[in-house]
């Protein structure tokens, strides 16, 4: 890992203050913001530090689309289906007979 612009500073947008470029590469359970590219282009080569300290695999993490919120809507209402269908097909206990 490149560690030589730990010490650069930013301002960021979405916390309303100046942080250094540690925070930003790590913020996210170690890995990058996925705003890193916007935030520090102008700065410096971020494109260049990005894909040479960070595998395909991180980089599919890093910058993978949130789900949007029907996505997360449509998942709420299907788990909410499976367990009522999954209550309704217990098998009625001693006391229910
Ligand atoms: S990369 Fe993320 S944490 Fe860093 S300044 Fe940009 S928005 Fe803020």
């Amino acid at each position: 890992m490149d560690r030589s612009h730990d010490e650069r500073e930013v301002y960021c947008r979405m916390l309303g203050h100046v942080l250094a470029f540690r925070y930003c590469r790590a913020m996210q359970e170690g890995l990058p913001c996925s705003r890193i590219l916007d935030c520090w282009f102008e700065l410096m080569d971020i494109r260049t530090f990005v894909a040479e300290n960070y595998t395909r695999q991180e980089l599919r993490r890093i910058f993978a689309p949130s789900p949007s919120r029907l996505d997360t809507i449509c998942e709420v209402v299907n788990r909410l289906r499976r367990q009522e269908q999954e209550s309704t097909d217990e098998p009625a206990g001693p006391e229910d007979g």
